[in-house]
């Protein structure tokens, strides 16, 4: 099928590869023309793991993307347009559609009868109506359909998300997009092809057993765009929870970690998203979050829940502060390490990321601050000049002479550190603040460490009695 892709950021990227994969015929369109130059000679401008490799492989079948600034070439070339714009959100939390309306002026200019556009950008409820009325007011004679297929893929195993996802979610206005859509998602429904190893996740037998078929769900546009902001806030409250559980373990002296197997391992309730910390960050669960409580609130409903879950976790971001004030008392002079900058392991995106604010406000206290990451730096430098930490390459190099070690983001590299050399390049009080208890405290404590987790007991090794 022909497919036009507008925007080339994680998620049209991402999509735009796996459908050439697939074999459909795909041509992305971008405003931004550096992008799109390097994308052309098969550069990818995100940090996504594999993503170059896909890419690369659909050179062998003929069918690598056509990448394009023109947005005559891109859209005239679509039976199915796929917007993947981004829609970040305003000052006051509602997404700001501004490039939503500019893609719907440029479709209404450029495609053709029977077009069926697709809103993947995460848009809040009754746009895929409003996109409708834009093209058809900009362009009353074309022929054309709207629907929507919300995305779910993660970045970070973005490739595994949209080979293998547990469902498809579409709204469309009628039978024809459905069928039409229906049919452009069968290998993936089917799970007709062979993806390259690199594609596959440790998990992938298991995934790929219990996944011979997946769920395609067929509904209404409102409801597939409700669909996605529910999603998103259900998993953003799981996990704040699980952080207000957290809190409540460090009054009570229970051990958080304990507290969510016991109650994960309960089929109705479900292990994942439970883990506790410095909570979640990310472009996607803040915004969708926030637009919801907005859309609530247009009918003047008041959603607590969803209020309960924002509050909860960027609380979190400040427990790390307070929690080291009881430990140091003065943050003043104090040099302090944090591990990890993006908002989760194996992305280079730094939207909302917990370490910003975490920097930042240690900064303010007089602290001085050196970060590690093993991907976000160079992002990080360019997106925050102004932000006044030290930038270190090796993470041994990062620890050393430092009163306290932040784990903020769980990078694999960070649970394979040596503990010990970090221990004794440390300075003063060496604190271990597991930001994502992802240590283990009664080994950390044996190190030496003074080990403070995130609603679980702070452990030190007791001098021996003589
Ligand atoms: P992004 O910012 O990474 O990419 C957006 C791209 O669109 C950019 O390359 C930008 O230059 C381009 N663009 C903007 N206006 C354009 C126009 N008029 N014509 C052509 N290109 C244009 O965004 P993203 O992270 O890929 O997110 C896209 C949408 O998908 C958002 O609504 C987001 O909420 C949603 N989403 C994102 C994720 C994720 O993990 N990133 C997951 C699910 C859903």
């Amino acid at each position: 099928m022909k497919i036009s892709v507008i925007g080339t950021g994680y998620v049209g990227l991402v999509t735009a590869t796996c459908f050439a994969f697939l074999g459909h015929d795909v041509a992305c369109l971008d405003i931004d023309e550096k992008k799109i130059e390097g994308l052309k000679n098969g550069e990818i401008p995100i940090y996504e793991p594999n993503l170059d490799k896909l890419l690369e492989s659909t050179k062998a079948t003929g069918k690598f993307p056509i990448f394009t600034t023109d947005p005559e070439e891109a859209i005239s070339h679509g039976e199915v347009i796929f917007i993947a714009v981004g829609t970040p959100p305003k000052p006051n939390g509602e997404p700001d559609l501004k490039y939503l309306e500019a893609c719907a002026e440029t479709i209404a200019k450029h495609a053709k009868d029977d077009a069926i556009i697709i809103n993947k950008s995460t848009v809040p409820v009754g746009s895929g109506n409003w996109v409708y009325m834009l093209i058809e007011h900009a362009n009353p004679t074309l022929l054309f359909h709207v629907a929507s297929n919300p995305e779910f893929l993660r970045e970070g195993s973005a490739i595994f998300d949209t080979l293998y996802p547990d469902r498809i979610v579409i709204g469309t206005d009628g039978d024809f997009a459905k069928t039409k859509l229906a049919e452009l998602y069968r290998p993936l429904i089917e799970q007709e092809f062979k993806a390259p190893e690199y594609c596959h996740r440790p998990e992938f037998i298991e995934a790929k057993a219990a996944k011979s078929k997946i769920p395609f769900i067929a509904t209404d546009i409102t409801s597939a765009e409700m669909i996605k902001y529910s999603a998103n806030s259900f998993l953003a409250m799981k996990i704040s929870f699980a952080n207000q559980v957290a809190n409540i373990c460090d009054l009570v002296g229970a051990d958080i970690v304990e507290v969510m197997n016991g109650i994960g391992s309960d089929s109705r309730i479900g292990a994942k998203f439970l883990n506790a910390g410095i909570g979640w960050g990310g472009s996607c669960f803040g915004k969708d979050v926030h637009a919801l409580i907005k859309i609530a609130e247009e009918y003047d409903y008041k959603p607590d829940l969803l209020t309960a879950t924002c509050d909860v976790n960027y609380r979190q971001r400040n427990l790390v502060i307070k929690k080291l004030q009881e430990q140091m008392k003065i943050l003043k002079g104090k040099r302090i390490a944090l591990l990890g900058l993006a908002f989760k392991p194996n992305t280079d995106d730094l939207r909302d990321a917990p370490a910003l604010d975490i920097a930042s406000a240690l900064i303010k206290l007089g602290a001085s601050v050196s970060v590690h990451d093993p991907i976000a730096m160079p992002n990080c430098k360019k997106q925050n000049p102004d932000l006044a930490v030290t930038y270190v390459d090796d993470v041994y190099e990062l620890v050393k002479n430092k009163d306290a070690v932040v784990l903020v983001t769980e990078w694999q590299d960070y649970r394979d550190l040596d503990l010990e050399k970090v221990y004794s390049s440390m300075n003063g009080n060496k604190i271990l603040l597991d930001g994502r208890n992802i240590y283990t405290p009664d080994e950390a404590a044996r190190i030496g460490f003074k080990y403070i987790g995130m609603g679980r007991e702070a452990k030190e090794s007791k001098p021996a009695l003589v």
